[in-house]
């Protein structure tokens, strides 16, 4: 068959620690199902084989934002609950009722669009009504809740929707202590309370993210929806929780070689070599999602010793010196890990994150173009 070039950089995902850390996300929901949360490809994860792995670790369903990302799942046989959060109103979300995935209705006019589609496809909608209990961003407000309360029971008289419960998202759960938490634990429980005594039996509601999946146990809620700390990401800086980082971006050594003292290096020459030293060429840049911010701070681990990028990095390619007198530690071929599970004293996405000054979240999800991705 043809011959397919190897691309230089690549990301491992490690799918026995996206188990893992599903099980250590179902043993903390002490009792209450766990939604795993595996929209945007999975954080930059891969959406299908992820899932897998988080169903065999104990999650009960999956949870995306976009319809187009629940067919991709339906697509590749998944037959477990799978809940998408958002869609325009304009979407023809036909195709997900068709599908069994369960549709959040995060606004009045998001209703007015699943009720047509059920209509429309004689299919019964299974709803999930989104709360704005404080987050300001999807969800329907306070204000608006009595009234859709008032469609919602209609609708479910007319066999139109079930709704399976109500959900929301926080605004501080990674800051535990924060007030708001409790105020929108309380909100949440109040409209939950509201939509029972009108006669809706709402069986599984849930606002947790994995921040609040692992510091607040005991908010009384029948599910959990944890996303970050599936693929081993702490949410919660200092964080005692027993996870293990899933991806490995790592990029192939292209060549090594000798500058002399003096020489600038990379584009702008923002860095020159203090002494005559050895340097080495990695193969993955700015395209790939090694951030351009991280010029000169960043570290990379080689033959397990850390080395520092000098000089900017480039769209395909940036530079780490070894430093005056390396011998043959590093040679062309060597793999060099740009972050991983920081075990062995490597890089983490933690720390290109906070570097950047921004989540972690963003370094993984920003994972792109030649890394291809392996699941191991
Ligand atoms: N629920 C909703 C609605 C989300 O948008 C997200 C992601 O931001 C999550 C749950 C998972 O959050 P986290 O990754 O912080 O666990």
């Amino acid at each position: 068959g043809p011959i397919v070039p190897q691309s230089p950089c690549r990301a491992e995902i490690d799918l026995d620690a996206i188990e893992h850390n599903s099980r250590v996300l179902t043993r903390a929901a002490r009792g209450a199902r766990v939604m795993a949360v595996v929209k945007a490809d999975a954080y930059g994860h891969g959406a299908v084989p992820v899932s897998l792995a988080a169903l065999r670790g104990g999650a009960d369903a999956l949870g995306v934002t976009t319809i187009a990302e629940a067919l991709q799942l339906r697509a590749a046989g998944i037959d477990s609950e799978i809940l998408a959060w958002l869609y325009g109103v304009g979407d023809d979300v036909g195709a997900a009722l068709s599908a069994d995935v369960d549709l959040a209705v995060p606004s009045p006019g998001h209703l007015d669009t699943v009720l047509e589609a059920a209509r429309r496809t004689g299919r019964r909608a299974r709803v999930t009504p989104k709360i704005d209990t404080g987050l300001a961003r999807s969800g329907v407000t306070l204000e608006e809740w009595p009234a859709l309360l008032d469609r919602l029971i209609s609708a479910s008289e007319e066999g139109l929707v079930e709704v399976t419960g109500l959900m929301a998202h926080f605004a501080h759960a990674d800051d535990p202590g924060n007030p708001v938490i409790d105020q929108q634990v309380a909100r949440l429980h109040a409209c939950v309370a509201q939509a029972r005594e009108r006669g809706l039996e709402c069986p599984v509601n849930h606002h947790a993210n994995s921040a609040a999946t692992l510091t607040r146990p005991d908010d009384g809620f029948e599910m959990v929806r944890p996303g970050i700390a599936l693929y081993g990401l702490n949410p919660v800086d200092g964080l005692e929780a027993d996870l293990i980082p899933a991806m490995t971006f790592s990029a192939e050594v292209l060549m090594v070689k000798r500058i002399a003292a003096g020489q600038g290096v990379s584009y702008g020459h923002t860095w020159y070599a203090p002494h005559d030293t050895t340097v080495a060429l990695v193969a993955a840049g700015y395209a790939d999602g090694v951030w351009r911010l991280l010029s000169g701070g960043l570290d990379v681990q080689i033959n397990g010793r850390r080395y520092p990028n000098v000089g900017r990095v480039c769209m395909d390619q940036f530079v780490v010196d070894l430093g005056p007198d390396p011998g043959e530690a590093v040679r062309a071929g060597d793999t060099a890990v740009l972050f991983g599970d920081g075990s062995d004293g490597g890089p983490t996405a933690a720390e290109w994150a906070r570097s950047l000054g921004t989540i972690h979240y963003e370094v993984v999800t920003a994972v792109r173009g030649r890394a291809v991705r392996h699941h191991v």
